[in-house]
């Protein structure tokens, strides 16, 4: 139940020095110097040569599978619990997708459960990329009022040929439906957008912003690494006030098509003056990622890692010169903030010891806590799935 953590130099995400944490249930109890509490139900963990990081926050995770737009056989699989853990996620959201057809919302809240069951904090958003928005009550803000996982809807997609092309109005209505059931349940209310490689970029939200009462910051919009174009228009977008996310899957025909690199675009977003705290990254982890020849035809087909996540921040640091207190916001702080996770995102008295400590020297995550539960020690998963056999 007591766990001690001594000696980490803390990011939390600021840069409090070394410190010793302790961990009380699933709190972080105290933050000092130097704490000495001994006895049998106190288990130590020496960190001397790691840092501490607040568990990290993925938003946007297929946990049932994605994909599927290339036939039956291109349906990604469900995602192991390891698959999280040793990425360092500690919290994430999963949403359906394009495919609302074979994949449905009762399934995937089951999924979210047995990995809340398991030791994880799994949040869902309700609807897909079709409209009008399905959802488990027939309402989506009863949905995300009365569904304790559900704090939003998406991915709702716009700019993109799979869209259901919808006007102003009809975002606007999503997006009041969303805030509503949010408000009674004090839930974000989130509307997480899919930004497809449509003409019109971000010009669908900017219309519901400019036409109707919706506050910008009630949109989420994705996969703003797409382009150049649409990541500078993406920096305009949260100059507005809005917030924007990177995807940090990728593949070597996503780079050739264009899209920018999360760390890059992470690096190009400051420089352009971007505040931090309106940036995040996400894995859209489990989405299928296809691989095209020069012909244009489909070779094959890769399943998107959740470990990208933490990739590219490291990526941020070693290549791009941004500090690890600011490149670790984007997958910590700032989604917490959006995401209105109260007590996630930051290592700080009465949070949730969601907690990572990495190695020093080269960044690697040797040890993941979760509501003050040890999912991962000396990067051995502790805790897998029933059925998860193998471990790589
Ligand atoms: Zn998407």
């Amino acid at each position: 139940m007591i766990k001690l953590i001594k000696g980490a130099e803390v990011y939390a995400p600021q840069y409090l020095g070394k410190k010793d944490i302790l961990l009380a249930g699933s709190k972080v109890a105290a933050i000092e110097d130097n704490i000495e509490i001994g006895g049998e139900h106190v288990q130590i963990i020496c960190a001397k040569q790691h840092i501490a990081l607040p568990g990290f926050i993925d938003s946007l995770v297929h946990i049932t599978g994605g994909g599927g737009e290339g036939g039956f056989t291109t349906r990604t699989p469900e995602v192991n619990f390891t698959d999280l853990s040793l990425a360092g996620i500690t919290t994430l959201v999963a949403a359906l997708g394009t495919d609302s057809i074979t994949r449905s919302l009762e399934n995937m809240l089951a999924k979210a459960k047995e990995l809340n069951q398991l030791g994880l904090n799994c949040f869902t958003y309700s609807g897909s990329y079709h409209t009008p928005i399905k959802t488990i009550t027939n309402d989506l803000q009863k949905d995300i009022a009365l569904i304790d996982e559900c704090i939003g809807v998406g991915e709702i997609a716009i700019s993109d040929h799979r869209a259901s092309q919808l006007s102003w109005q009809q975002i606007a209505k999503i997006a009041s439906d969303a805030r509503v059931g949010g408000m009674l349940s004090s839930k974000a209310g989130i509307v997480s957008i899919h930004v497809g490689d449509g003409t019109s970029m971000l010009d669908p939200l900017l219309e519901v912003v400019n036409n109707s009462d919706i506050p910008i910051e009630q949109f989420y919009p994705t996969h703003i690494n797409r382009n150049q174009s649409l990541l500078d228009a993406g920096v305009e977008f949260t100059k507005l006030g809005g917030v924007i996310d990177l995807t940090t899957s990728s593949n070597t025909s996503s780079h050739l098509s264009g899209e920018i690199k999360c760390s890059r675009g992470l690096h190009h977003y400051l420089e352009q003056g971007g505040d931090i705290d309106n940036i995040t990254f996400s894995s859209d982890g489990h989405a299928s990622l296809p691989e095209y020849d020069s012909e244009g035809r489909l070779t094959s087909l890769e399943v998107g890692q959740e470990s990208s996540l933490y990739q590219e921040v490291c990526d941020a640091v070693k290549h791009e010169g941004i500090s690890l207190e600011t490149a670790v916001k984007v997958i910590t702080s700032s989604p917490a903030g959006i995401l209105k996770l109260k007590t996630k995102g930051k290592i700080a008295i009465n949070y949730d010891a969601d907690i990572n400590l990495v190695d020093k020297s080269d960044l690697s995550i040797d040890t993941v806590i979760a509501n003050g539960k040890l999912l991962v020690r000396n990067q051995k998963a502790l805790v897998k799935g029933v059925f998860e056999n193998e471990v790589i």
